[in-house]
């Protein structure tokens, strides 16, 4: 018989694994609660219909197949074959009819899962390499679905809330996009920050401390600042909020 349960035993990875899974059924559960007529609507993110949204977070599961498939198999899968082939994928499943998408967001994510959920426990640390070109364990691809569920649940802008949260998903939020700023902030001349949530015990901080905007309001609030999704409840030590630097 085939294991219900997550062969992996380590409790790092079963905790991520869980939150993930808890942000693809709020992702599943604002999907449901659209109706046919509103996929043709446009989702929180510029120039994107809801449809091209729920294609991409469909697509995105398949993609992270392929580099579960690729740990537990040694045969190199991409994310996707190119670029190109990504977006022409987006495009082209967002003029599905809206049972087929439905079904491609559901089946895509029961199969992520499943591969998740068989996943030799010694494959965890097998290298991928992402869309990006980044090689990293595929352990990483749990993180990865995080951001894209979690964040996307927002994005349909039906209702979704960055207050619905998890802290635990909102702290490590907070530390992979001040993260990725450090990494790009000699090349692309990246301002500092300190972001100073008011319901956290400490702040976190990407760059110069001494010369950094400061910025409060709930660590909530500061994530979904950080990540593109608005100014709500943010203030800044200069007065005015800055916009944030992209995240990905
Ligand atoms: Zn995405």
């Amino acid at each position: 018989m085939a294991a219900r349960d997550d062969k992996t035993q380590d409790p790092v990875l079963r905790q991520q694994l869980l939150l993930t899974r808890r942000g693809q059924s709020y992702f599943s559960r604002k999907l449901h609660e659209l109706s046919d007529a509103e996929f043709d609507e446009p989702s929180g993110l510029a120039g994107w219909t809801r449809r091209h949204l729920i294609a991409h977070v469909g697509l995105n599961a398949r993609a992270l197949t392929n580099l579960t498939e690729w740990a537990a198999t040694g045969v190199e899968t991409p994310m996707y074959s190119s670029p190109t082939q990504r977006n022409d994928d987006i495009e082209f499943s967002s003029t599905l009819p809206v049972q087929a998408l439905r079904n491609l967001s559901d089946h895509a994510a029961i199969h992520l899962n499943v591969e998740w959920r068989d996943l030799e426990a010694d494959a965890w640390m097998h290298e991928v390499r992402t869309a990006q070109g980044r090689t990293v364990p595929v352990s990483e691809t749990i993180w990865m679905r995080a951001r894209e569920v979690w964040i996307h649940a927002v994005d349909l802008d039906n209702g979704g809330s960055f207050a619905d949260f998890p802290a635990e998903f909102v702290d490590r939020l907070l530390t992979d996009v001040l993260g990725a700023w450090d990494k790009r902030r000699d090349a692309e001349a990246l301002p500092s920050f300190v972001l100073s949530p008011t319901d956290r015990a400490s702040s976190v901080s990407s760059g110069d401390v001494a010369s950094a905007v400061t910025l409060y309001g709930t660590a909530t609030d500061l994530a979904a600042w950080a990540t593109g999704r608005g100014t709500d409840g943010v203030s800044a030590s200069t007065g005015e909020v800055p916009v944030a630097p992209r995240w990905l």
